[in-house]
Parts: C-alpha cells; structure tokens; sequence
C-alpha cells in the first residue's frame, strides 16, 4: 500500500529504531508514512532524518491514550505543529502519567507474587533502544514471559494486563475531549485509531464517533492492519454517515507481529482519504472553512 499512517518504534513499544522503521517502509513500497508513537515525538527526528535520505515522504505523527466513557481510546494526530505549547504540555504530562502508571503496574504485579517487573520491563526496552520513555505493557508482557511469571505473551495479557485486569492501569490520561482540543490547538489532522479495538456494542461505538466529531475529529481509522474485510465495510458506512475522511495503516510493532508495515486490508474505493490532505499540507481549519 502507497501511505501508512499507523505504526511503532522504539520510541515507545514497536520492536525497530525509528531509521530501521523507514527504511523497512521504504522496502515495502510505503511513499507516505506517519509514525505513529503512543504519547511521545521521541522518534519523529530520526524517522525525519531517515525519510529524508530515502526520499520517502514522512507526516508528523502521534498516538494519544485518553478515556471516553470509562474506556481507553487511542486518538492518532497528524501534520500538526510539535512546538505549540498546548500539545507539547500534554505530551509531558503523559510522559510523568505514564511513569506513574508503570509503577503502580509493577506495585500490583509484586503483589501478586511477580517483583522486578518495572526493571525488568525497563530492561527488555533498553534492549530494543534508549529511550527515556515508560515501559508499556508489552515490555512488562516481555519480562514477565522471561520471568516465568507466564507462557507467553498472550496469557500475559489474559491473566494480568489486557482490559479489566490488574495490571491495566488507565487512570492517567486525559479525556477524550482535551485530547482533541489539545490536538486541533496545534493544527492536526485527527483520526480516531481502530474503532473495532474497544470491545464496545454498536451503539457505544456510533456515541464514540458522535464524540469524536463534536470534538472536532477529521477522519476514522477505516483499516488498520490485518483487521476483518466486514470491520473495514463496517466503519466505511461510518465514515460515510459522518462525513469522516478514511484513514488507514498497519500499526505495525515489529517483524511477525500484529501486520507488516505497509500493509492493511483495502478501503473501498469511493472514500475520501486523509492522507491527500497531508501530503498537500492543507491545514485542517481550511476544512472548517470550506
Ligand atoms: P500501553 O501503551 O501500555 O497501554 O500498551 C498498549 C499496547 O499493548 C498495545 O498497543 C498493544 O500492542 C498491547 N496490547 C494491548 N492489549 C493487548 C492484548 N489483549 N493482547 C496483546 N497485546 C495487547
Ligand atoms: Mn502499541
Ligand atoms: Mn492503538
Ligand atoms: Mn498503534
């Protein structure tokens, strides 16, 4: 697929260096690529650098985690201003949010029987590269495989981090509402990342889109990776209802992972795209205005 405006670093829980990251989008025949790190831009100088003597075209890029609803929902940002203080504070604030929160994540998992989960998760992320950012689960999922606190990864998440559980810890972002505002204060294009992810009814997905547009969101994450062809049709009819653009992206982690970057399953074709808006460096109140 020509753009991707979904995927992970090292910078927070993808398994490649921002430069490997291009240069494997690169590879793949990618011509248009946001990275996408959760709460962080620790990666976006590297990627940039590397896009750039690739001559492969890179959108500023984000993942934010706010709550909506008692729910964690994950918001991408793009083509947005990194300096504007409002977003750059809230970055911040995510950063020291997200230390709290790996630490009460590892206070609950010694609870329980498993120490050394916050130095064992720093360490498998030192690992993959520096970064000065918190652990995320999949690191804690990482040690606590090594540990032999679980089989794998999977069962980490079944017994103690997916939703619900124990390690979970949400109580650290902001809301949906901020998000967005924090996210239009610096002149982003806002898509709401992967709609079928949140194990919500019909009916609390549509008051989620309904939220998000009021916020001011421009786009919905139509595909994301290898998600189901009927999750594709099905967001693509809400797309079209709300007047949303499409977006899409592999929200790729690593090699052998959720998907390969570059790669997701084909939006239907009457869509309008996000990703023209980017590459135009349109800003989005041109949109409000028209
Ligand atoms: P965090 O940034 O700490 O909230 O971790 C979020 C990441 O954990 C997601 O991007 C996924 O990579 C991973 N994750 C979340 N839930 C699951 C799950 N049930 N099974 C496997 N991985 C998961
Ligand atoms: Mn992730
Ligand atoms: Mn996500
Ligand atoms: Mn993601």
């Amino acid at each position: 697929m020509y753009a991707d405006l979904h995927c992970h670093s090292t910078a927070s829980d993808g398994m490649l260096a921002p430069a490997a990251l291009v240069e494997r989008a690169h590879a793949q025949g990618v011509g248009v690529l946001a990275l996408t790190d959760h709460d962080t831009l620790d990666g976006q100088a590297e990627a940039r650098a590397a896009a750039g003597r690739l001559g492969i075209e890179l959108v500023s890029g984000i993942e934010l985690s706010c709550t909506w609803a008692g729910a964690t929902i994950h918001v991408l940002g793009y083509g947005f201003e990194a300096e504007v203080a409002p977003l750059a504070s809230a970055i911040d604030a995510l950063h020291g949010g997200r230390w709290a929160r790996a630490e009460e994540i590892a206070r609950r998992l010694a609870a329980k029987g498993m120490p050394g989960c916050l130095e064992g998760a720093r360490a498998v992320q030192q690992e993959r590269g520096e970064s000065g950012n918190a652990p995320s689960r999949p690191h804690f999922a990482e040690f606590m495989v090594r540990a032999g606190y679980v089989r794998d990864h999977a069962q980490a998440f079944q017994r103690w981090l997916g939703a619900g559980k124990l390690g979970d810890v949400k109580q650290h972002w902001p809301t949906l509402e901020s998000t967005l505002a924090t996210l239009r204060e610096a002149g982003a294009w806002i898509s709401l990342a992967h709609p079928c992810h949140y194990d919500f009814t019909r009916t609390k997905r549509r008051k989620l889109v309904m939220a998000f547009v009021e916020g001011g969101g421009h786009a919905l994450e139509v595909s994301n990776g290898p998600q189901v062809d009927s999750q594709v049709g099905m967001l693509a009819n809400t797309a079209r209802e709300f007047g949303l653009l499409a977006s899409a992206g592999s929200d790729f982690h690593g090699p052998r992972q959720w998907s390969e970057v570059g790669s997701y399953r084909a939006l239907p074709d009457d869509l309008p795209l996000l990703w023209p808006r980017l590459t135009r460096m349109e800003h989005p109140k041109s949109k409000e205005q028209s």
